[in-house]
């Protein structure tokens, strides 16, 4: 109700720190607001009042005095902070009176007007929607004309001229004049408030991170009094957080500006001082700040991110609010915290935000290949992890280009809040200006994009498309690489490495392991992946998929020689082929999952995947006639036969799977033998190698019955070749509706179930996969028709309704059935939590997912732990 800022400003009081007075108007006002059909509630103003009131007692000011004034900043805060989403208006309460009142009682006239022309311009701007270049221009025209660089510098009479000239471009675009009543200026400002929830940049925001209703409904309003960080040197304003929010490391980290007001320091307009240089600046404010991190910290249990303000070498504290971090700080500071003893692994593991620990999971540049590669600029390194890409330096384009998929670097002087859709489509971004708490740092850090700042030698030119450094150009278009771990662009693709997991991120990941329940297994189809999933901590393979190998160049000519076989014998001796390379395959990968169960699937997909095309096909058959090669022409036709014969409408609920299986038995055939051969071989080289044998697509318990004869007559056959007792399984998949409706009937003559909750959402929704997210699932999720998409995170209420139907039939018959869920689901958080309480033995997930599997299942347990205590309690009581 009070928005994450308000929160802060009233917890901050209570603590007894220094917070200047104020009150906060609820989000419930807001929302009456928009029933109102956008009108003020009637007694809101009034209410208004009477806090103005209290402040003016509490301040010995007065709201609208031309002899000692009483200035507020206007803010914005919602539950859930959206960092630059929304605006702030500061010193509002000014006029062409008061202002006078307050260069004469602060016998400071210079800073009086500074305080003018900064409320007009971001009046104007968030009030009146006037574009904030015209201010710039007017700015930097004053600037020249008395011949400084900073805007510090600037005099009382430049200023005097930018006030006159920013309020005849407000009332130009008014056309009538500025409003001097500050009450009426206080409404406007609540009003344009409310108006910016509703704004392009924040619901963009709020879109893309999932930022419903539930979790944030409207903003509230802030209106706090002023204090002046632009009241000379003794004055100052900063942003800090009490721990590096780039490695994590305990030791305060922020930037400041003498001098200054509002958002200047994260504008980037001068480069602000690093903090410790405040220590020798201001050196008891740089106490006090210390000992002010140290008490939140203490308090909230979580590093914070703080803005304060020094007027006249009084501190204030204007804002306080968990820092956001990138992964690697995250990770950090949850292992230091549970060291210091300031929170419990429990909550070590809970305030981890698993879709940014994806970020540890990431790529660098490879050390030793980048030495080939020019070095063309340096810069502050802002946000780590390596990106390539082309340079792009227009927004639009950029944003253009990387819906397109095309791999684009944003290029930028500085960024903005409304430049933020450009980094969502961008792999990386570079901006000229600005320090590492510069908008563009903030942002990129939040999205785990990689992003260098403050690179001052690249001149740019974003007429001419171009950036130059020392004299050399370069334009856009042409490939770069950053390193936003060290600041780094180089010119081309220099080669990355794969990521490796830090020493706190084993650590947690140990303490997770204790804390989860479920079982992780990882969806591997290659020895390689399945040693990473391995290393990452997977216990074995939930979905090795075998038509992936097939797929590989060496054997897709094979197996299209299978399905051109026309008689059984010809498809036998090509699948006699495959069979010796299949075998190999899986040898490889049950002895790397060593110990741990391999959950191998059988052939899934439609033969007719395997072919080429049938346009393509027709296209060549042209092509040759013209060439007149009549081979070639023979060849291709009987290939368009084929795969004309094979042709299906809706191949997704097609010929394929255990429908194969059945028709072209020979197929299954090969690969049980394949998977019984390796485990035999490898059983008799004291390998513990232990497979199941998984089938797809059933719907009927008829279907596994006629596939596990042929699986227990090659069975039992190898164990008497090779004189030994298999380790193997037989199981299915559920991924039919039908199969989940008469799973009892199918655990009978099965040894373990796993979800395919790919395919059971498409029939449980009855749309494909790729015709709603080509068409119109999209415009679902904007109309919040569905909330999320469904192949993404599972459908608790309809998908998972049906997956319990299964559970309780499956356990019914057998109580001790194992069941698991391989579809992609298996790494995402939310139906991570689904499975745990629902008591599915195991999800996977493939392979780089697979430490936030582990830490999903962990914070699963422990939710599910909480809620259970929670219920219980009252019941003791009674
Ligand atoms: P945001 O949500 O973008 O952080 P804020 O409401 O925190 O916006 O305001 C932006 C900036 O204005 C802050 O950096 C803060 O320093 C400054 N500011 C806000 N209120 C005041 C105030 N009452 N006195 C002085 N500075 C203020
Ligand atoms: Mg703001
Ligand atoms: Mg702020």
């Amino acid at each position: 109700m009070f928005g994450g800022k308000g929160a802060g400003l009233a917890e901050m009081t209570r603590l007894g720190l220094p917070v200047p007075p104020g009150f906060t108007i609820t989000t419930e006002v807001c929302n009456m607001y928009y029933s109102n059909g956008k009108r003020l509630p009637r007694k809101l103003m009034s209410e208004v009042k009477k806090n103005i009131v209290k402040m003016e007692k509490k301040t010995g000011k007065k709201f609208g005095s031309t002899q000692d004034p009483l200035l507020v900043s206007v803010r914005s805060g919602a539950a859930i902070s959206m960092p630059g989403m929304m605006d702030t208006i500061l010193n509002l309460g000014l006029n062409s009176q008061t202002v006078i009142g307050l260069a004469k009682k602060s016998s400071n006239p210079r800073f009086a007007w500074d305080s003018y022309r900064r409320f007009l311009q971001l009046f104007g701007k968030v009030v009146f929607g006037i574009n904030d270049k015209k201010f710039d221009q007017v700015l930097d025209r004053a600037k020249h004309a008395q011949n400084v660089q900073m805007d510090s510098d600037l005099n009382e009479e430049s200023l005097k001229n930018i006030v006159s000239e920013y309020k005849t471009i407000c009332e130009n675009h008014l056309g009538k004049p500025f409003p001097e009543d500050p009450y009426k200026q206080l409404e406007l400002a609540i009003e344009a408030v409310f108006r910016s929830w509703m704004g392009e940049r924040a619901v963009v925001y709020r879109e893309k991170y999932k930022i419903t209703r539930d979790i944030a409904n409207g903003t509230a309003v802030n209106v706090v009094t002023m204090v002046f960080g632009n009241m000379g040197n003794d004055s100052a304003t900063g942003v800090v957080f009490t721990r590096n929010p780039g490695d994590g490391t305990r030791k305060i980290f922020g930037e400041y500006l003498v001098n200054a007001q509002g958002e200047d320091v994260v504008a980037g307009i001068r480069t602000p001082q690093p903090i410790d240089n405040l220590a020798k600046e201001l050196p008891k404010t740089y106490v006090r700040l210390m000992k002010t991190c140290e008490k939140l910290e203490k308090h909230y249990k979580e590093p914070q991110d703080i803005e304060f303000t020094v007027e006249q070498g009084k501190f204030y504290l204007l804002q306080t609010r968990s820092a956001k971090m990138n992964a690697i700080g995250m990770i950090k500071t949850s292992v230091d915290m549970v060291k210091e003893k300031l929170i419990s692994k429990e909550r070590a593991i809970l305030r981890l935000q698993l879709e940014q620990l994806d970020q540890l999971l990431h790529k660098t540049i490879d050390g030793e290949a980048v030495k080939n590669y020019p070095s063309i600029v340096k810069g502050i390194a802002a946000s780590p992890g390596a990106a390539t890409g082309i340079v792009v330096f227009d927004v639009k384009k950029a944003v253009q280009m990387g819906e397109d998929g095309v791999k684009v670097i944003l290029v930028r002087e500085e960024t903005k809040p409304e430049d933020v859709p450009a980094f969502f489509v961008s792999m990386g971004i570079l901006t000229s200006r600005g320090g590492k708490t510069s908008h563009a740092a903030v942002v990129a850090r939040g999205m785990g994009k990689p992003c260098i700042v403050g690179c001052s030698d690249m001149k740019i030119d974003y007429i001419a498309k171009k950036f130059q450094v020392d004299g050399k150009t370069f334009f856009e278009g042409e490939v770069i690489t950053i390193d936003g771990s060290d600041g780094n662009v180089f010119l081309g693709e220099v080669p990355t490495i794969e990521p490796k997991i830090t020493d706190d991120f084993r650590t947690i990941l140990r303490w997770a392991e204790k804390t989860k329940r479920l079982g992780i297994r990882a969806n591997a189809d290659t020895p390689e992946t399945a040693g990473l999933a391995r290393e990452y901590g997977a216990k074995g393979i939930g979905l090795c998929r075998t038509e992936r190998m097939f797929n590989a160049r060496d054997r897709l000519g094979l197996f299209v020689d299978m399905i051109m076989a026309r008689t059984v014998e010809e498809r036998k001796a090509v699948l006699e082929k495959l069979m010796v390379l299949q075998k190999s395959d899986f040898k490889e990968i049950l002895k790397v999952m060593e110990g741990y169960h391999v959950t191998i699937r059988l052939l899934d997909p439609p033969l007719h995947e395997f072919l080429p095309n049938i346009e393509e096909l027709i296209n060549k058959i042209h092509l040759f006639e013209k060439q007149n090669s009549q081979d070639e022409i023979a060849a291709t036709k009987k290939f368009l036969d084929r795969a004309r014969e094979l042709a299906e409408i809706n191949p997704m609920m097609g010929h394929r799977g255990v429908r194969v299986g059945i028709t072209f038995p020979e197929i299954y055939e090969m690969q049980i033998r394949a998977i019984c051969e390796a485990v035999a071989d490898l059983t008799k080289n004291k390998v513990d190698a232990h497979a199941q044998i998984m089938i797809p697509q059933v719907g009927n318990v008829t279907e596994l019955n006629h596939v596990k004869k042929i699986y227990e007559k090659i069975k039992s056959s190898t164990e008497s070749k090779f004189g030994i007792k298999l380790k193997i399984n037989f199981g299915t998949m559920l991924e039919v509706v039908r199969a989940c409706l008469t799973a009892d009937e199918i655990a009978k003559v099965t040894e373990f179930f796993s979800f395919g909750t790919n395919d059971l959402t498409q029939a449980v929704f009855s749309f494909s996969r790729e015709d709603a997210e080509g068409k119109f699932l999209p415009e679902y999720l904007e109309k919040e028709i569905l909330v999320e998409n469904p192949f993404q995170s599972l459908d608790v209420n309809g998908v998972g309704s049906l997956m319990q139907i299964a559970i309780e039939k499956g356990k019914s018959v057998k109580p001790n059935l194992e069941i698991g869920i391989c579809g992609e689901h298996g790494g995402d958080p939310n139906s991570i939590k689904f499975c745990h309480n629902a008591g599915l033995n195991y999800v996977s997930a493939s392979s780089h997912r697979i430490p936030i599997a582990i830490i999903a299942a962990a914070q699963a347990a422990l939710i599910k732990k909480s809620t259970k205590s929670k219920t219980k309690k009252p019941k003791k009581k009674r």
